[in-house]
């Protein structure tokens, strides 16, 4: 099996498994993962996770966008994570989820503070709310890239949802889960500080349960 073929299956594989633990929201998120210097593999845009087969996976040039292969239309994310590919050659895979918990917490528009010592080591870090613009932009693309650091390796983009990046995509969907953890702890720790708050406590159970 060659490098693409590889990809594109690891590509079908991660999706399911992140559709599976409720991170992709329907058919919301997508994901890309770097074949080789120039190309990478992205999944097809508004697509049923379950029913995708390798063929479908987009094999687009990481320069231009222009498609190679992959029976469906790339993702309209593509640019985003063509943006964030380039601006981390240290990193092969990168994760746009609409994870419920962090994507509730970009409406508050302030960064995240990590503090498990597990997820400040693969986060890298508090993690900041990028200017919102509408999915699929170039405008939103940019917003994002202008915030990658090398240090750092999730982003939450404001009233959408998060990107998350790593060497692999097990080491992607690591950061994605850590991410979640993080933002439900925020709020219980936020709910928690208000006894009194009836719709509070309600929320926070719900949260825990
Ligand atoms: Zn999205």
């Amino acid at each position: 099996m060659n490098l693409t073929q590889q990809a594109c299956e690891q590509v079908v594989r991660t999706a399911v498994a992140l559709a599976d633990q409720g991170f992709l929201a329907g058919v919301g998120g997508n994901l890309a993962l770097r074949i080789d210097a120039e190309h990478f593999a992205v999944t097809p845009s508004a697509s049923d996770y379950y029913g995708m087969a390798a063929e479908d996976i987009c094999v687009l040039r990481l320069s231009d966008l222009k498609q190679l292969a992959g029976n469906g239309k790339p993702s309209v994310e593509s640019g985003l994570h063509a943006g964030m590919l380039k601006a981390r050659p240290d990193c092969r895979a990168s994760v746009h989820t609409h994870q419920p918990v962090a994507s509730a917490f970009t409406l508050l528009d302030r960064p995240l503070p990590i503090a498990d010592d597990e997820a400040r080591r693969l986060i890298g870090g508090d993690v900041p709310v990028c200017a919102y613009a509408p999915s699929g932009t170039r405008w939103l693309a940019s917003n994002v890239a202008k915030r990658v650091r090398f240090d750092l390796n999730a982003y939450l983009m404001r009233n959408h949802g998060a990107v998350c990046l790593g060497a692999s995509l097990d080491d992607a969907c690591r950061v994605v889960q850590l991410l979640e953890q993080e933002a439900v702890r925020w709020f219980q720790r936020a709910l928690a500080a208000q006894p009194d708050n009836r719709q509070f406590q309600q929320a926070l159970a719900a949260l825990n349960s």
